[in-house]
């Protein structure tokens, strides 16, 4: 399995730098990287969304935390359960007409097919339950400089309505609740699902104090073709600072601006991704100081996404999470994940993805 050649348990057989006999060998290296587990993972059965069949793949996470533990990249004890949000957390983002819809089961037609998941109580317990495991990771990550909600990252999700397998917008309610508990005054989102956050943006439209622009990229770190089709916009925020890096010829259709988007072209590839990631995110940060970063990491960037049109591959996707750790740790910026949209033709690539934003946190915050 790829994912086993990044660990460092699976470096442990190489017997160039150890003495013990392998399989004691093995046993003692496992033993000391999960010692060595310095964050949380949130992660509840629960998480999964009853919408039958359908492409989103609800069962990933399970597979996702299965595949933690089998590989020894996590144990049991490194994950925590959450509760579900309050109906109170959920009135922070959301409108309480569209609250109230989703708990008496009263959406118009038009509502729920816009939403794309069949309606069921069940799945609005599912977002509910969503939203607390994003409000747990976010308190948790003040302490422990980072921690991994296996689920949640519902960014299409707007105040008043829901769409693109999106009720809820489980981190704009946990980014709220901290801001409401005084644990935090601001905040940053950076979405890198290849779909553009709108519900993020239209939520925190309201905190925007003024607009500047943003200083381009330069071309000679891009390769050829993609610059002049690659365009950043960008606001001073308020309270809360929006990034969005997504694939321009894709859903939604309208994108509500959010403080930086970056619109990339169909088919970009690792370089230039990581190159307009790591200007978006120096250049968030010369215009705003968060006191905590929501990292949306979705793996639909993958070029074998069957609802992305972007060309990153597995390696690529690593790169881009561990772009995103060493900033936040050299800038000792608090950062909560969550995991947002993931649709390759093989689920296992999915799962393989998101275990490797685990690794790589692991060993950026070792
Ligand atoms: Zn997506």
């Amino acid at each position: 399995m790829r994912v086993q050649t990044q660990t460092r348990s699976f470096d442990c057989a190489d017997s160039s730098h150890c003495e013990l006999p392998t399989p004691l060998r093995m046993t003692k290296c496992l033993e000391s990287v999960q010692n060595m587990f310095p964050f949380k993972l949130v992660y509840s059965d629960a998480y999964y969304l009853p919408i039958g069949e359908h492409v989103f793949p609800a069962e990933k996470y399970r597979r996702i935390r299965d595949r933690l533990i089998s590989s020894h990249i996590a144990e049991a004890t490194d994950f925590l359960e959450p509760e579900p949000a309050t109906d109170q957390d959920i009135l922070l983002v959301h409108k309480p007409e569209y609250v109230h819809k989703l708990k008496t089961g009263t959406l118009s037609p038009r509502e729920q097919m816009e939403l794309e998941v069949p309606f069921s109580p069940e799945l609005v317990k599912a977002f509910w339950l969503a939203a607390g495991g994003s409000i747990m990771a976010a308190r948790q990550c003040l302490s422990d400089k980072v921690c991994i909600s296996i689920g949640g990252g519902f960014h299409h999700a707007f105040p008043d309505h829901g769409e693109g397998f999106c009720m809820i917008h489980d981190v704009a309610v946990a980014i709220r609740r901290l801001q409401r508990d005084d644990k935090i005054r601001t905040a940053m989102t950076l979405d890198c699902d290849v779909h553009q956050g709108n519900g993020t943006a239209a939520i925190f439209a309201g905190t925007r104090t003024e607009s500047v622009p943003l200083p381009s990229v330069s071309s000679s770190t891009l390769s050829t073709g993609t610059a002049t089709k690659t365009k950043m916009r960008g606001t001073h925020a308020g309270e809360v600072f929006t990034i969005s890096l997504h694939q321009h010829n894709n859903y939604p259709l309208y994108k509500p601006p959010s403080s930086i988007d970056v619109d990339l072209p169909d088919g970009c590839h690792d370089g230039d991704y990581l190159a307009w990631l790591d200007n978006a995110i120096s250049s968030g940060l010369r215009q705003f100081e968060p006191d905590l970063l929501c990292y949306i990491a979705g793996a639909d960037p993958y070029r074998e996404d069957q609802l992305g049109g972007l060309a990153l591959t597995i390696e690529g996707l690593k790169k881009r999470d561990e772009l995103v750790f060493r900033v936040a740790r050299a800038r000792d910026i608090p950062v909560m994940v969550t995991y947002a949209g993931g649709y390759a033709r093989n689920i296992e690539d999915t799962v393989t993805i998101h275990c490797n934003t685990v690794i790589a946190a692991q060993e950026v915050f070792a």
